[in-house]
């Protein structure tokens, strides 16, 4: 299988003041072809350290990508750099220059000396047309390996790997590309998921795991001639081992589905955030559509919050306190009776970093979910800081609610 070098030239990335996100994103589009990575590579506008950069690259795979450095100004030095590095010298490109004048005359802008420096490329290299931006990429070949040239700025780089190099690198070499499959998974550790499934076995498949919080992935990624029947039945074999908190199969996060299946069943849900404060309520209706399902969220902070919002007896939280049992439960009920909904979520906590207490330590959360069949309730002790506690609670309402709709 060929594999690639991903080169990002430029200072800004090396200064710290530009993320690198080409380089990611170059590897996402390699890995859905079927090309392996085998180096990722940042470094400045130096000319001599691209020199030696360029040779290393084309010697260590075939298909070689850098991005960066086509610009107008002095410090762009890639076309420089690949003259130097295998002696073909600079000309001005014909087609090149064609590209850039007819852009200009678009715009009706006079051209620069500095953009015509653009047009100036490896002798012998094919132009890689900019139809979004000015500056020209370039393919160049040296030995077995083609180098590839574009743009630094996202918004060219991105069209005009799908639109020139993608296809190329498909004609030049023949891959298939591997199928994937994500398994999303809640309540479940990614030690434990990879515990669970060790047994499973299947020529021509990796299992890999990826932690997204609130929520583990499992990434099935088969082999291209893996069969259709075998792939599925390894999907389904895994979903069946780890069970309902398996809430899908390349589906949307849990708000999503739990939001999906709520409209499927023509049901409603309503909410009385306490230490989440709305995140709930936000996270719900990420998604579109949410107002077929969720009817309102009440952020009860306060006792008399509680108490007037939610008919929580006063008398139970001077016994039992705000984070307490009979607090959480009578949220979620009278949130769901007040209404008029299916569903009610109640969440009361202590998220920190102050308000802890040696038998409510910070993290102590209490979630209930109010259905037609009843209350169900659960304590949680949360490990993390203020951010992670807030986002776990969501979460977990959300799943002993999906586990509820069962
Ligand atoms: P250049 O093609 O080197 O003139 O880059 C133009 C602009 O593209 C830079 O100023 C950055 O804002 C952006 N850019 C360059 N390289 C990257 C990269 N690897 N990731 C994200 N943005 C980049
Ligand atoms: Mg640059």
């Amino acid at each position: 299988m060929p594999e690639a070098v991903i080169l990002s030239q430029g200072n800004e990335l090396t200064t710290g003041q530009t993320l690198d996100t080409n380089a990611n994103w170059l590897a996402t589009q390699l890995w859905a072809l079927g090309v392996p990575v085998r180096r990722m590579i940042t470094a400045p506008d130096r000319l001599d350290d691209l020199v030696d950069i360029l040779r290393q690259a084309a010697e260590l795979a075939p298909i070689v990508i850098s991005t960066g450095g086509l610009g107008p100004t002095r410090d762009d030095l890639t076309a420089e750099a690949t003259s130097l590095a295998f002696g073909t010298g600079l000309v001005e490109d014909l087609v090149a220059m064609e590209q850039i004048e007819a852009r200009y005359a678009r715009w009706g802008r006079p051209i620069s000396p500095a953009n015509r420096k653009q047009a100036l490329l490896p002798t012998g290299c094919t132009v890689l047309e900019n139809r979004w931006g000015t500056a020209p990429g370039f393919a160049a070949d040296v030995d077995e390996a083609r180098l590839y040239f574009v743009p630094g700025v996202p918004r060219e780089m991105r069209p005009m790997f799908e639109t020139w190099i993608a296809p190329d690198i498909q004609e030049r070499h023949q891959i298939a590309p591997p199928v994937m499959h994500t398994v999303r998974v809640i309540g479940v550790a990614e030690s434990a998921l990879e515990e669970m499934l060790r047994p499973v076995q299947v020529d021509g498949l990796t299992i890999g795991f990826r932690t997204k919080l609130p929520e583990n992935q499992v990434k099935l990624v088969f082999r291209a001639d893996v069969p259709d029947r075998v792939r599925e039945a390894a999907v389904a074999e895994v979903r069946g081992i780890i069970g309902p908190k398996a809430f899908g199969v390349d589906s949307g996060d849990l708000a999503c589905e739990v939001g999906k299946r709520l409209v499927a069943r023509g049901e409603t849900l309503a909410l009385a955030e306490s230490c989440t404060a709305g995140g709930l309520a936000a996270w719900l209706t990420d998604a579109p559509g949410s107002s077929a399902f969720l009817l309102e969220g009440a952020v009860v902070y306060s006792n008399e919050a509680k108490v007037r919002m939610c008919d929580v007896r006063p008398e139970d939280l001077e016994a039992h306190g705000a984070v307490s049992e009979p607090v959480a439960r009578q949220l979620a009920e009278g949130i769901r009776q007040r209404a008029g909904t299916t569903w009610g979520i109640g969440i009361t906590g202590v998220a920190g970093p102050g308000g802890g207490s040696p038998d409510k330590p910070v993290g102590t959360v209490h979630i209930a979910v109010a259905g037609p069949e009843g209350t169900f309730h659960r304590r949680l002790q949360l490990p993390g800081d203020r951010h992670r506690v807030r986002q776990f609670s969501a979460a977990a309402a959300l799943n002993y609610l999906w586990r509820g709709m069962r």
